[in-house]
């Protein structure tokens, strides 16, 4: 996904040079239009019946811009009390005899993809607001963030219509069916790296199945999720299908995940915040509990790769998303020949990436989310140096304004080291050594994760055996990073429960309901 869009504009012009094709720049993709710098900020309200209100308690929080540490605007702070407004909203919205309940599913797919087209119309906005919140480069925020996030809403406005269940033959004159019906008031909990592709994501599969939702989004990064919103309104949804709070997790998030009356959450986020959601959703009412979280994931480069593409493609898959990504390849193992020289190429492309304002179209990276996060992943740094692995390049703060990081890539890494264990959630890039194939498997399951890996190789057998033998949801070969609406993401272990995208996230969102009926009998 990530792969496939930011890569368009070269491949598609190599395609053209390489078959002689008449105009190159016929088959360019189009320019990036201008960001806009200082978006305007209607929406800081609370989202609830298709209107935005002021929090219960009368609190607000700040948002802060990242790039250089100051107030954007401040969000109304929703708390226990506007969750309980919010949950009866989308409760009502869920009844049987409700609009929404009553609606033809080709009707809800339409009202996916109308959200979908309004994204469309205001993809610069969204994208220049995204970079603003966030801090990733307004590039990435269109090329990949907005673009994905429409495409994604798309494909599960196709699914709205095409969700049924099956009929069974069964023993006695007895006639079975299963209807798949929606599971009702779903919470939905995002993280900030991908603001509003993890709110597309949430979006499409509950409400293709026709749930209604309560959405968190993250104290980060709440902007984009608002506009979101009163597009939803736009769009012609009925009141209370989709509500979005903003607010802090121990308070907002923790109401939704122990409420009685929520029937389902989804969760994207850290492992450790995970634990608490599933444990609020047993000590409540044994709600439904998806799970997307944290990830240490293996990449593995043999000595047949292509050496140069692997090099880009590690880079590519750790400093993404200024290494903000659950599915980074932040534990590189390279095989024993090549180890010299892949370390050093990984350090030459470490030293010219490009670091700063996120709004320049040559700028690679931006600043980490918050201070926060740049505190922590500097911590880490310390502990890879104190640990004894050999720090090749960056290594501090980058400038003394914003959250930004320098590249930073660390050799010699052992797997007991804490940056070889821990989720770092930066640009930090680890690279381990290996010579033996079969302990390898080993070495790259032995973690508490199991969200992605990936292996570089021209050898089809060593491909094979690892795709076996990964225990990772995802496993890509020869490339990274690739993520689609039709192909499933989530975790193996703790790195999650249930999956995101594709056929497979429909199933987090509905219940199976057996009707058995009695059939006359043969006499009769
Ligand atoms: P990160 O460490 O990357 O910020 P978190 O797991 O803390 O990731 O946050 C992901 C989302 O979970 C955010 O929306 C956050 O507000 C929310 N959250 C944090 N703590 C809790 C909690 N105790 N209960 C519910 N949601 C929470």
């Amino acid at each position: 996904m990530f792969r496939t869009a930011l890569a368009k504009t070269s491949l598609l012009r190599n395609a053209a040079v390489k078959s002689n094709l008449p105009s190159v720049a016929a088959y360019s993709a189009p320019a990036i239009p201008q960001p806009i710098t200082q978006p305007d900020i209607p929406y800081t309200g609370i989202f609830i019946n298709n209107e935005f209100h002021k929090s219960e308690s009368g609190s607000q929080f700040p948002t802060v811009n990242p790039t250089t540490g100051e107030v954007i605007t401040l969000v109304e702070e929703g708390d226990k009390a506007d969750v309980e407004k919010a949950v009866k909203a989308a409760r009502k919205a869920f009844a049987l005899n409700s609009e929404w309940r009553q609606m033809d599913a080709y009707d809800r797919g339409q009202l996916l993809n109308k959200l979908a087209n309004l994204m469309e119309r205001d993809k610069v906005y969204l994208a220049s607001l995204e970079t603003l919140d966030n801090g990733k480069p307004y590039t990435n925020s269109y090329m990949a963030d907005v673009e994905l996030s429409i495409r994604n809403l798309r494909y599960f406005a196709g699914w709205a219509d095409k969700i049924h269940g099956k009929t069974i033959p069964t023993d006695g004159p007895h006639f079975a069916y299963t209807r798949h019906e929606p599971i009702g008031v779903c919470a939905q909990i995002i993280p900030w790296n991908f603001p509003l592709l993890m709110q597309a994501w949430k979006f499409g599969p509950a409400l293709a199945t026709g749930n209604t939702v309560v959405m968190k989004l993250a104290e980060q990064t709440p902007l984009t999720g608002l506009y979101v919103a009163k597009l939803v309104a736009e769009a012609g949804f009925p009141p209370g299908v989709v509500n979005v709070i903003p607010g802090y997790g121990p308070t907002a998030g923790a109401a939704l995940a122990s409420h009685m009356d929520v029937d389902k959450v989804a969760f994207t986020g850290s492992t450790q915040i995970g634990h608490l959601i599933q444990q609020a959703a047993g000590a409540s009412n044994l709600k439904r509990v998806t799970l997307e979280l944290g990830g240490k994931s293996p990449n593995i480069i043999f000595k047949d790769a292509d050496l140069d593409y692997a090099v880009e493609q590690a880079h590519f898959g750790l400093f993404f998303n200024q290494g903000q990504c659950c599915c980074a390849g932040s534990r590189i193992f390279v095989e024993d020949p090549i180890y010299d020289e892949f370390v050093e190429r990984s350090v030459e492309r470490a030293k010219i990436r490009k670091v700063g304002n996120p709004f320049d179209f040559t700028t690679e990276q931006g600043p980490q989310v918050d201070e926060e996060q740049m505190t922590k992943i500097l911590g880490l740094i310390d502990s890879g140096k104190s640990e004894g692995a050999k720090m090749c390049v960056g290594g501090a703060r980058h400038g003394d304004k914003g959250y930004f990081i320098e590249p930073t890539v660390f050799a010699d890494v052992k797997d007991h080291m804490r940056i070889a264990r821990e989720e770092i959630f930066g640009p930090v890039q680890q690279i381990l050594k290996f010579s033996d194939v079969h302990e390898l498997i080993e070495r790259a399951n032995n973690t508490e994760y199991g969200l992605a890996a990936a292996v570089f190789t021209k050898d089809l057998d060593k491909a094979n055996l690892f795709a076996q033998g990964l225990r990772a949801g995802t496993v890509w070969i020869n490339c990274y990073d690739v993520l689609n609406a039709q192909t499933p993401f989530g975790g193996y272990k703790m790195s999650g429960q249930g999956r995101e995208n594709s056929e497979y996230a429909l199933r987090n969102y509905y219940e199976v309901k057996c009707v058995i009926t009695k059939m006359p009998s043969k006499n009769a």
